[in-house]
This record gives C-alpha cells, sequence and structure tokens, in this order.
C-alpha cells in the first residue's frame, strides 16, 4: 500500500469539484462523505458524484507515487536538468516533461488564486530575460514586489515587444490594491513600459452621459527608469531617470520599501540570477536548452511559485521571540500575509484551488421551489 493511503480522508477539508454542483468550492458544509476508504474516494451527497481525493492536485491521474513525482518536481524547480533526473530515476523523458508542463499549469492556477489579489504593493520592479531556445531567442519578462519580495508572475514570448510588457502588467494590476498608497515602477529603459503601465492602471467612473465610459489613471502612480550605458560587455554608466511623479514622492516610497538607496532595479536583477540557477534551461552557455514557450511558461510557474511559497528569504526573518529561536525565516508569500507557514512542495502540488462560487442558472418565469431552496442554501 502507498504511505498516503494511509493518511485518513478528511470529508471536512475537502469540497466538491464538479462544475454543476451548487456546493462547488465551498469547504465544512457536510456536503461530503467518504465514498471508498480503499480507493480514497469522496461523494458529494448533493449532487450525487464521487471523486478521487487527488483530484485537483498535481498527482491525480498520474501512475507514479506521489513521493517519487514530488523528488522529481523538487529538482527540477531547483535547477536540476531533465536529462539527469531521467538517467537517476529511470523515468522515460516525455513523463518528466508531462510532469513539468502539470506542475506548471497547477502553480500558475495556485498563483492566480492566492498570489494574484489586491495588495498594497509600494514598490514593484519588471525586467526581461532574453532565453536561449533550441530555435531562436525567447523573452521572459517578469515582475518583483520589493517589499516583501513576492514574485509577481511572468511572461513569455518570442518577441520583446509592447504585448508581451501589456501582460506582464495587466498581471501586475491584478495584484495590486487601487486603495493602497503610492505605487512606484522602476524598469530598464524598454520605450514600451511607460506607455503601457499608464494605459492599463485605469478604472472607469461611472457613467454620467451618453457614451463611453471615462477612464481615470491610478493616483499616485510613480514610474522611473533606470538606463545602463555598455562599452562592449560592460556597464559603463547608469542613468536614473523620472518618468512620472516628484523625485520627493519616489525617494519616500524607496525608504519605505527597501530602505536607503537609489531608483534601481536590483531586485528583480537578483531574481533573475535566482531563476537563472534554478531553472536549468535559463543557465548561461547550457545545452539544455528550452524547446518551446510552454515549457519556459510551466518551468517559470514552477519556479516562481516554489520561491513565493516553500524558499525562506534571508532578507525577510524577523527576530524570535519565542521558543528560542534565534531568527524566524519568512518566505515571500508570509511577508506578503498571504500565508502563515512556509509550505513543502508536496503542499503546494497537493493544493486544490476551490472553483469559484456556484451562480445560479437563468431561466425565464419564477424559480421552483427546489431552485429557490438551493439559491438559499448556496447561493
Ligand atoms: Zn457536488
Amino acid at each position: 500500500m502507498k504511505p498516503e493511503n494511509l493518511l485518513p480522508l478528511a470529508p471536512a477539508q475537502a469540497f466538491c469539484l464538479n462544475p454543476d454542483c451548487p456546493a462547488k468550492g465551498q469547504v465544512g458544509q457536510g456536503n461530503l462523505g467518504v465514498h471508498s476508504h480503499k480507493e480514497r474516494r469522496f461523494v458529494c451527497h448533493l449532487c450525487h458524484q464521487t471523486f478521487s481525493a487527488r483530484k485537483g492536485s498535481v498527482f491525480y491521474r498520474l501512475q507514479k507515487e506521489a513521493a517519487l513525482v514530488t523528488q522529481v518536481l523538487t529538482l527540477l524547480a531547483h535547477g536540476c536538468p531533465v536529462q539527469a533526473i531521467v538517467v537517476a530515476f529511470q523515468l522515460d523523458e516525455r513523463t518528466v516533461r508531462d510532469w513539468l508542463a502539470k506542475s506548471g499549469a497547477h502553480c500558475q492556477a495556485v498563483h492566480e488564486h492566492l498570489v494574484e489579489q489586491p495588495q498594497d504593493l509600494g514598490q514593484v520592479q519588471c525586467d526581461e530575460l532574453r532565453v536561449k531556445a533550441q530555435r531562436g531567442v525567447l523573452w521572459l519578462a517578469m515582475a518583483i514586489c520589493v517589499r516583501t519580495r513576492l514574485w509577481l508572475g511572468a511572461e513569455v514570448s518570442p518577441q520583446r515587444d509592447g504585448q508581451l510588457i501589456e501582460r506582464l502588467i495587466q498581471r501586475v494590476k491584478r495584484c495590486a490594491s487601487a486603495l493602497g498608497g503610492p505605487l512606484l515602477f522602476c524598469m530598464d529603459g524598454l520605450a514600451s513600459y511607460p506607455p503601457t503601465i499608464k494605459r492599463v492602471f485605469r478604472e472607469k467612473l461611472p457613467r454620467t452621459a451618453r457614451g463611453r465610459c471615462q477612464l481615470v489613471e491610478w493616483p499616485r502612480l510613480l514610474l522611473a527608469q533606470v538606463v545602463k550605458q555598455y562599452d562592449g560587455q560592460r556597464v559603463s554608466g547608469v542613468a536614473r531617470r523620472i518618468y512620472q511623479g516628484t523625485s520627493a514622492a519616489v525617494a519616500a516610497v524607496i525608504q519605505a520599501t527597501q530602505g536607503v538607496g537609489a531608483i534601481n532595479t536590483a531586485y528583480i536583477e537578483r531574481l533573475n540570477g535566482t531563476f537563472r540557477s534554478c531553472l536549468s534551461s535559463l543557465a548561461r552557455r547550457t545545452r539544455a536548452l528550452t524547446r518551446t514557450s510552454a515549457s519556459l511558461h510551466a518551468g517559470a510557474y514552477l519556479v516562481g511559485t516554489v520561491y513565493n511559497f516553500c524558499t525562506e528569504h534571508t532578507s525577510l526573518r524577523l527576530p524570535g521571540l519565542v521558543g528560542g529561536h534565534k531568527w524566524l525565516g519568512r518566505t515571500p508569500a508570509m511577508a506578503a500575509g498571504l500565508t502563515t507557514h512556509c509550505w513543502s512542495v508536496k503542499e503546494l502540488l497537493s493544493y486544490r484551488v476551490p472553483p469559484a462560487r456556484w451562480r445560479p442558472p437563468k431561466r425565464r418565469g419564477r424559480p421552483s421551489a427546489a431552485l429557490k431552496e438551493l439559491i438559499k442554501q448556496w447561493g
């Protein structure tokens, strides 16, 4: 028997995943029971469907044991090349690539559910990585929140163009709160950043007259650029310029989010270094080149989510007061208040993202008594 089969099934902590079930995604409502301890299946008493306890996790419908899958994905998220895993664990290369793709999609869903929540970001830094692929070049654009070191997501494109930047900025906007304090963007000199940020960070005003809604830019949006001059391979000079906002407002955000310092992109550049060491296809002068933009996207989400939830960051630790610990380690997700503990990789891979709440179907006429009862309880 596999070790995880010895763990008790807990219907009180699970939820129904049937997209048509009124109770979908709701925990502890008493609609779930155990269908089979041996097969590890739950039953929903409302929609009468049974489902595996693994459904919604990376391990669903995988033949190998969860412990092996976790071990392989932990290695992949820390820079181990696929070929080394194939040889060490006697697995088929297609199996390992399939697990990587599956875990990338899962981590992206976890990221969109937990990280893409309105929060006060303070200072955000953006940058693009040039990635050598088997056919040509790919660009990986990423963003980081400086105060919490939280990775805010990534986008991949064959071109370093406005569309790539727009998709990245849309992601950052989903993580930001319009009601928070000033929001400072620090980025390189790529011309498409400032107009894209100003276009994306707008909200609709309530309509007062006929025609299109008026859009207003977020208040207290600050934009700063760091442009490096190169002499061959070496940096010969750095020009810092403020595109929008006053130097006093920019300095105040930098003071509040990182302490002393000037306008910089050091935090995102440090994160680029972490990604280069944690994703084997991003290493410089490697022969383990990425094949497709989809595999680079999946790898980036696996590494980024493991970085956010499973890796304690030295600069985020706090002096400990209880239990005799000298320091209390914190992950970026803990610093951002998204979770209270450092997750294991298995916990991340088994996390089940709840589906959106049930919406009653739109029908003509008066709802039936049975539908009214469902709406009252679950709607
Ligand atoms: Zn159900």
